[in-house]
């Protein structure tokens, strides 16, 4: 099957909008081992759509489109489908159902202008969107399929997840009698390098499954992939080549597939019945956040201390005035009284603690831009990692939460 992504918007063009749904459709494409011959971008312009879609359709036999979908007069997608088909727009019921289905779950009313939604080619069929107003397109004819999904990323994703990726799946496996299965492998606490180097042979001498090694900020993962006629078979496939992988990277594997770092941490702490609390200086709040991305959270997480001042830290925390005066707010010492404070203070099982230089401003030579102090401290002991980020203050923020996160994934283990 070879793909093409269209992504309408004049936004896009201007660059006022990045196209993330064009790498989000582009990596599922790349999985489902579809592959993608182009990605192009159009304006809100309807020749220049129907122009575009014209060449596209002569090359493709899937047509991801991304965008103009909406209620407005300058969303022009399914103008230029129809013009495409050469076929009228017709009112579709089945859309306006789904349509009028959604704001009255919303409680709102449709506007007329809502009816532009449900306007149909006669081949197009409807994908139902439950997450919002734009119900998605689907036309499958002459050998190809051409699948229009809204531009709102959250929306696009939804779609693919519940719509499009079984049906591309159900596809493949028609016309290759075919199953693909895939598995990802998640992995902290060790560089792409050298997680590539523990399994490079196993990379280079493998072609069923593939194993492709990604690399994302702190974490690093390997998806195994295995085609054969039945997802038994792949599963058996899978399973051999994860064992091999799971005996040389044992150490660093936290989990699989949707899993991540703070899933897996709230596991740990609901079975052993702990509580945590977190005391934050540079991050803001970053490592609260992350761990309260998590529903269910409030079994395990008390809560957390955003103590950006030295007055917090003393007042709040408990850390000694004399460990910030000797050694610095940002500093091995005061990181460790803060872990040690905020698990005191709300008598939680486990602290965690982060002070750091985020910058762009504030480095001396001794004390860089960059650097931070994380402890984790558990109910014997306390450990405390010194590192030096190179990324802008975000960039520094984002790697001390991830980092922290880590770390106290590595202590819960260990106890
Ligand atoms: P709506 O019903 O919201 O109008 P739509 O299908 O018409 O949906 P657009 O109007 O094209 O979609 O885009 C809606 C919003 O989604 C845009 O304002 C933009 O913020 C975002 N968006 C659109 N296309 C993309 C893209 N390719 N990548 C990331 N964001 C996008
Ligand atoms: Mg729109």
């Amino acid at each position: 099957m070879k793909a093409e992504i269209v992504c309408i918007g004049t936004e896009l063009l201007l660059g006022h909008v990045v196209d993330t749904n064009a790498s989000f459709v582009a990596r599922e494409l790349a999985e489902l081992g579809i592959d993608l011959f182009h990605k192009a971008t159009v304006g809100d312009n309807l020749q220049r759509i129907q122009a575009l879609l014209e060449q596209v359709w002569q090359q493709a036999d899937l047509i991801i489109l991304s965008g103009g979908l909406g209620p407005t007069q300058d969303d022009l997608t399914r103008e230029a489908v129809a013009l495409l088909l050469r076929e009228e727009l017709e009112f579709n019921e089945d859309a306006w159902q789904q349509i009028a289905g959604y704001f009255q779950k919303t409680n709102r009313t449709p506007v007329a202008s809502n009816r532009r939604q449900a306007m149909f080619p006669r081949s197009g069929e409807v994908i139902p969107n439950p997450f919002g107003t734009a119900p998605g397109l689907l036309v499958n004819k002459a050998g190809r399929i051409l699948i229009a999904l809204p531009g709102v990323p959250y929306e696009l994703k939804g779609l693919w997840g519940t719509f499009v990726k079984p049906y591309l799946l159900q596809q493949l496996e028609q016309q290759q009698k075919m199953v693909i299965t895939s598995r990802m492998v998640k992995m902290a606490g060790i560089g792409e390098s050298a997680m590539e180097e523990k399994v490079i042979d196993l990379i280079n001498n493998q072609s069923n499954p593939t194993i492709a090694p990604y690399a994302g900020q702190n974490e690093v993962y390997l998806r195994i992939t295995a085609k054969s006629e039945s997802k038994a078979k792949n599963d058996e496939l899978i399973a051999q080549t994860m064992q091999a992988i799971e005996s040389r990277l044992a150490e660093y594997i936290f989990g699989y597939d949707t899993d991540n770092l703070e899933t897996v941490i709230g596991r740990i702490l609901k079975q052993r019945g702990w509580r945590l609390a977190v005391a934050e200086s540079c991050t803001g709040g970053l490592l609260a956040h992350r761990i309260t991305n998590i529903p269910g959270c409030s079994e395990y997480y008390v809560g957390g201390i955003n103590s950006y001042s030295n007055e917090l830290k003393i007042g709040l925390l408990g850390v000694p005035e004399a460990t910030i005066d000797t050694y610095g707010a940002v500093s091995e010492e005061t990181a460790k009284a803060m872990a040690e404070g905020i698990k005191q203070v709300t008598k939680a099982h486990v602290g965690v603690a982060i002070t750091g230089i985020a910058g762009p401003d504030g480095g001396t030579p001794n004390k860089p831009v960059g650097l931070v102090f994380i402890a984790v401290s558990l109910p014997d002991y306390t450990r405390v990692e010194k590192r030096t980020f190179p990324f802008d203050r975000l960039g520094n923020k984002e790697a001390a939460a991830k980092t922290a996160l880590t770390l106290l994934w590595q202590e819960l283990c260990k106890v």
